[in-house]
């Protein structure tokens, strides 16, 4: 059991920095689990549920919980893009750049190069690597697992975060330079979860997945012990092409009294578009389709043409 610094770096004036890991459970070989969360500094539920998931693992080697046993390491590493957290901005403050855009790095590079180089280095041995997002500060997600042209290990092990949606996606041709571009080169699984909205906390999500990542541990057999309810609720399974999206029609103010979730049927009334002076109602935004409520805006002020809500069909 121990904390240490991932990675020491010097600021321009001042005090250093350290970007903080913890490695819980037996110290020999690679971790059989790795975490990453805050590589984008806004994103607060994951850095909010890796830490609580390391108190816990924590209490777990420390004897608080006589039942459970960590068998095998796990690497968690709460908050990547640390000076990012440290001022809620998404992007690394000196350079405005994404740290989720520097992968594989460079151990002689800039800062957020070397970063990526030492986050890579750390995790990428790992028989199971776990990365931890949010969307932005307008639109909230329904807690999902995302896989990225998936190995059909990947498909199953999918199944074990608890999570009500698992949604698979194509490896991006552009974006290249993500942690998950890197990790997908080496042995072992890669899964995204995506959590909420950036900028706070949603604590009903957070419970979520954190008791999900804690039968996650159960079921492959890292944390001994847990005891797993039978009956969790099974995941739904979502191609791109079971994905609707609804756009904005018109500029205004978008509000909505749906959560996530929920099912909707067909012409469903799903939230109103306001004219934002004299609060006449421009749009009744209805479903397009019957399907589960993954995605909405709560950020009200639109323009045309922004998306409002995403709705998962259960076939294409
Ligand atoms: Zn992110």
């Amino acid at each position: 059991m121990s904390s240490r610094d991932l990675v020491l770096m010097t600021a321009p004036l001042r005090e250093d920095f350290t970007i903080p890991c913890h490695e819980l459970g037996p110290a020999a070989g690679n971790p059989a689990v790795s975490f990453v969360s805050g590589l984008h500094g806004d994103e607060i539920n994951g850095i909010y549920i890796l830490a609580r998931l390391a108190d816990f693992l924590t209490a777990v080697e420390g004897g608080g919980y006589p039942k459970l046993r960590l068998a095998q390491r796990v690497l968690i590493i709460p908050a990547v893009n640390v000076l990012g957290t440290n001022t809620l901005r998404r992007a690394w403050p000196f350079d405005q750049s994404d740290q989720n855009r520097m992968f594989p790095g460079n151990q002689m590079g800039e800062t957020t190069q070397r970063i990526a180089y030492t986050v890579l280095e750390a995790t990428k041995k790992s028989a199971y690597r776990v990365d931890l997002h949010s969307s932005n500060l307008y639109f909230e997600e329904l807690p999902q697992v995302r896989l990225y042209d998936p190995t059909p290990e990947e498909r199953e092990t999918a199944h074990l975060f608890g999570l009500s949606a698992i949604m698979e996606r194509s490896v991006s041709p552009v974006f290249t330079t993500t942690l998950m571009y890197s990790w997908k080169y080496w042995p072992g699984q890669s899964f995204l979860l995506q959590i909420g909205q950036a900028g706070s906390i949603q604590l009903p999500h957070c419970q979520q997945v954190f008791r999900g990542l804690v039968s996650f541990l159960g079921r492959i057999g890292v944390l001994e012990g847990v005891e797993v309810a039978e009956a969790d609720q099974e995941a739904l399974y979502f191609t791109r092409e079971c994905s609707v999206r609804i756009y904005a029609d018109r500029a205004g103010m978008f509000v909505s009294d749906k959560s996530l979730g929920g099912w909707v049927s067909k012409g469903q009334e799903l939230g109103y578009i306001y004219d934002s002076f004299n609060g006449n109602v421009r749009t009744r935004v209805t479903a397009p389709v019957a399907g589960l409520l993954t995605g909405i805006r709560r950020q009200p002020m639109l323009f045309e043409g922004d998306l409002l809500m995403r709705i998962c069909t259960r076939t294409p």
